[in-house]
């Protein structure tokens, strides 16, 4: 008989669990209706008894200063002592840079197993879980006898728990302090010409493709007047922006390049698989090395002036046969009118 325990953390500020977090209670809730087992949610916070913890089971929680900032030391004894605790034999937690960087050491400690980058749990009688292999191009369906098994789950491929207003109980478990030499002081991110440009929340990923620096009819490259549109309606939409490769790699050959991006922004088979409900590719060919990123995306469209690009043969839901920098002037004129 199975039992489960999932492990979250909570967000930078400390003040509530992440929505990956949640999305992994989801699938523990699922999970345990599913095989009738136990459930428990474990907690890695400095103040869990501060937090409005509306879950589906009871939890236990670790608490203390020590907690409150990701750390490999603090954060793996936390995680082992949840997991000592409630003894169970499926461990999920979401796939957070936090976690994904301790869930290994984690697993060695109290014996068990891991897979990671879970995007789905299935099986009736025996658990089958589901990752994608060579850049999302092969999905293997995958089942262990080793327990406990931990499970890291990829964030936005499971349903969020939505709470009942029902306030869990905590227990609170005692974890000495492990030695540790690194001292968190802050956080410095580098600044983004243009601002933060890559919004994982955002409904819409924008993808700008090596069209926008390419001659145009006129005979003329309007890289500045690219860069104008796609920021005003990156600014309108809150919309996410992706790359192709080939228009990032401009840059370092010394082309007209958007100054706002850069190699984070690449989505494709050596650059990001983002996860977001639609997704608009412009001035981009469709090229399957760039599209194996797209797998996550629920409705694709396109705007390219070749009709005959990879898009349209099957790529999108919806092709324009268009000019990119016309239809986006508009785009962004109703969005404006609209505001
Ligand atoms: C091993 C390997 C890994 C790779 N990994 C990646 C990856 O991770 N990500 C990635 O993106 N690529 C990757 N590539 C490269 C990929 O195969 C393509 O070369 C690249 O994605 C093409 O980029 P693009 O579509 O922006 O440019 P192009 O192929 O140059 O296409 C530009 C498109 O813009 C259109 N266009 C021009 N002007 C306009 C306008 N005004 N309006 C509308 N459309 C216009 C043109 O018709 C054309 O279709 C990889 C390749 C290899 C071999």
């Amino acid at each position: 008989m199975e039992s489960i325990l999932v492990l979250t953390h909570v967000d930078e500020a400390g003040a509530a669990l992440t929505k990956a977090s949640m999305e992994a209670v989801g699938a523990g809730q699922e999970l345990a209706a599913r095989l009738g087992a136990a459930l428990a949610v474990g907690i890695v916070a400095a103040n869990p008894q501060q937090l409005k913890l509306e879950l589906p089971c009871a939890a236990l929680a670790v608490h203390g200063e020590a907690f409150a900032q990701a750390r490999y030391a603090t954060d793996a004894a936390a995680c082992e002592a949840l997991c000592r605790a409630a003894q169970a034999t499926l461990v999920l937690a979401p796939h957070s840079a936090r976690f994904a960087r301790v869930m290994a050491g984690v697993a060695h400690r109290v014996g068990g197993a891991i897979d990671t980058h879970i995007t789905a749990i299935t099986g009736a009688d025996a658990v089958q879980v589901s990752r994608w292999f060579y850049r999302q191009r092969m999905e293997a369906t995958l089942t262990r006898e080793q327990r406990p098994w931990f499970l890291l789950l990829e964030p936005g491929t499971q349903v969020a728990y939505a709470d009942t207003g029902q306030a869990a109980a905590l227990t609170l478990i005692e974890v000495a302090r492990p030695e540790t030499r690194t001292a968190v002081q802050g956080l410095r991110a580098p600044q983004q010409a243009g601002g933060e440009t890559i919004r994982p929340e955002a409904r819409l990923l924008f993808v700008a493709g090596a069209g926008w620096t390419k001659k145009q009819p006129d005979g003329q490259v309007h890289a500045v007047e690219a860069g104008d549109i796609i920021l005003r309606f990156l600014r309108d939409s809150g919309a996410s922006l992706g790359s192709s490769k080939s228009l990032v790699d401009q840059g370092g050959d010394g082309h007209s390049v958007l100054p706002f991006l850069t190699h984070m922004n690449q989505v494709g088979q050596t650059g990001a698989t983002p996860r977001h409900p639609k997704g608009l590719a412009t001035c981009c060919h469709g090229e399957e090395p760039h599209v194996v990123g797209w797998r996550f995306i629920g409705e694709r469209r396109a705007i390219s002036l070749d009709p005959n690009c990879g898009w349209s043969r099957g790529k999108a839901d919806v092709v324009y046969v268009a000019d990119a920098f016309a239809v986006m002037a508009k785009v962004n004129e109703l969005l404006e009118s609209n505001s």
